[in-house]
């Protein structure tokens, strides 16, 4: 398990999400996450440190961020600024110069307070569609200070609805001490199967299926959604049909399951981050209608109940 990291970075908060829980909702993405999945469309949420990202497509060559940065970290190409990321020490100097906007920070220390304030913002909304805030990342329980004081604070300064996006990745300890401020549990159910959970996402499945059990079987009147990404040849094999299937059947109360299919809407962060697509030459398409309805149907003949597909 992820060892708590000493400080917390949000690397974006968006308002007027639909999609991540009940109503109209804004997601606080904290930075960092334990886990390595190849198709992760967040890749600037990944690590515990702040990343410097740079669109190209935007530069004019004006030359200006190469004459501020102190490291000697760019470099003028002939398709524009390259940075050598091992001298980056994210001093945002360039980021400040560049009259294109090239540059970007993600990932920035703001105190609860200050993320609160920002997500009460949104109260009528919420109070209307019965939304509110959701915690996402990167992995939120790898924070389970920081989240804990957001999520209280949410429930008793704003009076709204809570809900974290969780790859269920953590100890039991972070778990149990956020668990009352949560009303809802969007967790992600990927690969059931241990050693090749570990293969492909860098971690055993163990103590994520035992959170998820915690939730469904200790907290009932908790919310809990669990959504699998469908990736070819990674989590759609009939093995681990199976293996997800039996595992929500082995627990105590009905829990849905939403099938989320694999997109590359995160292809082009990976280049502004002078990093390799993971899922380049694999050989890996979006999974059509068909697919996504036909894997709906097994789970479904599995005795598990499928929304939203
Ligand atoms: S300041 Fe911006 S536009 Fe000018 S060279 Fe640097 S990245 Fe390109
Ligand atoms: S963030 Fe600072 S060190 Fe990094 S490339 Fe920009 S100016 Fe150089």
């Amino acid at each position: 398990m992820a060892a708590q990291r000493e400080e917390t970075r949000v690397f974006n908060i968006q308002r007027y999400s639909v999609h991540d829980g009940p109503g109209i909702r804004t997601i606080v993405f904290l930075q960092g996450c334990p886990l390595r999945c190849p198709w992760c469309a967040n890749p600037e949420g990944r690590g515990f440190t702040s990343v410097l990202s740079h669109n190209r497509g935007l530069c004019r060559r004006c030359g200006h961020c190469l004459a501020v940065c102190p490291e000697k970290a760019l470099r003028m190409e002939e398709d524009g600024v390259h940075v050598d990321r091992s001298r980056c020490t994210v001093c945002e100097k360039c980021v400040w110069i560049c009259g294109s906007d090239c540059y970007k920070i993600f990932g920035e220390s703001v105190p609860t307070e200050e993320v609160l304030r920002e997500v009460g913002k949104d109260e009528s909304f919420y109070f209307r569609s019965g939304g509110g805030m959701t915690v996402s990342g990167g992995e939120p329980l790898a924070h389970p200070e920081y989240l804990t004081a957001l999520l209280r604070g949410a429930k008793e300064q704003l009076d709204v609805s809570t809900a974290i996006e969780t790859c269920c990745c953590a100890s039991e300890e972070s778990l149990r001490r956020i668990i009352k401020y949560v009303d809802t549990f969007l967790c992600d159910i990927k690969i059931v199967n241990s050693k090749r959970s570990h293969e492909i996402l860098g971690v055993p499945s163990e103590q994520i299926l035992r959170n998820i059990r915690i939730i469904a079987d200790e907290y009932s009147e908790k919310a809990l959604l669990l959504r699998m990404p469908v990736i070819p040849g990674y989590t759609d094999g009939a093995e681990n049909v199976r293996d997800i299937a039996a595992f929500i059947n082995t627990l105590k109360r009905e829990v849905p399951l939403e099938l989320l299919p694999y997109h590359e809407f995160g292809k082009a962060k990976y280049a502004s981050l002078g990093l390799r697509y993971p899922m380049d030459g694999q050989n890996v398409s979006i999974p059509s209608r068909e697919r996504m309805e036909s894997l709906a149907q097994m789970f479904r003949e599995l005795g598990v109940t499928v929304v939203h597909t």
